[in-house]
């Protein structure tokens, strides 16, 4: 209790705050940067290099009440089949403009529900991906499966385009939970797609739950984890709810009433987190959780833990293409958005034009602040020496703002020279230390809750 009446005084149960999976973060993206700098930044991939790609599928049957997730709801398949005829089209324009030999070390369809696609569909995806740009050796290939839009001969046709990852996307177990949110999914079909999977050879499994559902409580999120522990998969994340209405439209028919306050929702995290750790799953930055020696857990050992749009990753890939309406691509150079509405991003294709549409060129200070966030993301600790060691040269020197910080914040954190380290007490706090260190405005965007 002390604990929380220090962190309330530090304001983490009312403060909006980035998730910060890039930085800048999007709200901070400008029409300044488009098709001119992505078609050179594009150009400019290292012959030969191995790259991330990520494809979004931005449709679904169902359009769940607590998603925020750029995504429409459709009944036939013909919208499916026509934006994937231009998705096919920016492969191939994409393709084109990388130099020679390079590969792909990481594939991520999402959505949206990649699974909408029909088993020939999906053959036709990943035949073209793969024409343009071939898997690296040991390449990762992940899709979001949705189990109540997926069937056996999805699930065959993934396995022979060479998916190796799944992604389950669970929120929670129990029913009534599931009803007020909008998305009821037994945990008996779950568990069926997890087991039809794994008979494929799908052997990695992603998943996610949410805690701060309406009318969730620690009875019912601990007994949401145990079922899940007992699906034994290798990554979860555990993420917060955000509620954001002004956003996310759909979240209106989500009772406000019902959500549980801040104080309770670290309750709920809190419960959750000991049962996995309880359960053998190692910690890895502030919401996901990993099996002992699963790829994530031994990036996190080792100190290379990575953050991206996707959340942790171990992906060390340099260049992250997205493909499709509102991905976004990363490069040494900067961000690009493509277009977000799906007409724009078609009408954009077809035109025979790249679909970026806004982003972002760092400059100044951006890379050294944003691998000083990205530290404090993954290991809860900075060490500006090394992290300076990275450049070849430094804009700001960011002692006095590290020292500020630990004044701000201690005794949640610890300060020895350059090293700031948040404490395990403090680690609820990590997206607000992170936060001192953004330059950019924070009236640009609705921000979620701290917790
Ligand atoms: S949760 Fe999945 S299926 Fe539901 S609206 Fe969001 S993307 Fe679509």
């Amino acid at each position: 209790m002390t604990d929380n009446r220090q962190l309330a005084n530090l304001g983490l149960f009312e403060s909006k705050v980035p998730r910060y999976t890039s930085y800048p973060t999007a709200p901070h993206f400008t029409t300044g940067v488009q098709r001119p700098e992505f078609e050179r930044w594009l150009r400019a991939v290292k012959p030969g290099a191995s790259i991330s790609l990520y494809v979004h599928i931005p449709f679904c049957r169902r359009l769940c009440w607590f998603c925020a997730c750029r995504t429409q709801g459709v009944r036939t398949d013909d919208p499916v089949h026509s934006y994937l005829g231009t998705l096919m089209e920016d492969i191939g324009q994409v393709g084109l403009a990388l130099p020679e030999g390079v590969t792909l070390a990481r594939l991520h369809w999402g959505g949206g529900t990649p699974t909408i696609l029909s088993p020939k569909m999906i053959e036709m995806l990943a035949g073209r991906i793969k024409q343009f740009m071939p898997f690296a050796d040991g390449a990762e290939f992940s899709v979001e499966v949705d189990p109540s839009e997926v069937d056996e001969a999805r699930m065959d046709a993934l396995a022979a385009a060479g998916m190796n990852r799944a992604s389950i996307g669970i929120q929670d177990f129990n029913p009534e939970i599931q009803k007020t949110i909008g998305r009821e999914q037994s945990f008996e079909l779950t568990a069926a797609t997890a087991e039809k999977l794994r008979a494929r050879g799908i052997h990695s499994l992603n998943t996610d739950i949410l805690y701060g559902l309406p009318d969730q409580d620690r009875a019912s999120i601990e007994d949401t984890t145990r079922k899940l522990i007992s699906l034994g998969p290798d990554r979860v994340a555990l993420y917060g709810y955000a509620h954001v209405p002004w956003m996310a439209k759909r979240q209106t028919m989500i009772p406000e009433d019902r959500l549980p306050n801040s104080i309770s929702r670290l309750d709920l995290y809190d419960a959750a987190r000991k049962l996995f750790l309880n359960a053998g799953y190692s910690g890895i930055g502030i919401d996901h959780f990993a099996k002992i020696g699963d790829g994530l857990d031994v990036a996190a050992r080792e100190g290379r833990l990575r953050r991206n749009f996707q959340g942790y990753t171990d992906d060390r890939c340099d260049t992250l293409i997205g493909l499709g309406a509102s991905a976004i691509s990363r490069f040494p150079q900067g961000y690009v958005q493509n277009v977000s509405a799906t007409a724009g991003y078609l009408a954009q294709v077809r035109d025979g034009k790249f679909a970026a549409a806004r982003g972002h060129a760092f400059a100044g200070d951006d890379l050294l602040r944003a691998r000083v966030i990205e530290e404090l993301m993954c290991a809860f600790r900075v060490d500006l020496d090394k992290i300076e060691a990275e450049f070849d040269e430094v804009e700001v020197d960011l002692r006095l703002e590290l020292a500020r910080v630990h004044q701000k914040f201690s005794p949640f954190t610890r300060q020895t020279n350059a090293v700031l380290e948040i404490t395990p007490q403090g680690q609820p706090l990590t997206r607000m230390i992170a936060r001192e260190f953004d330059a950019y405005s924070m009236d640009a965007a609705g921000h979620s809750l701290a917790i």
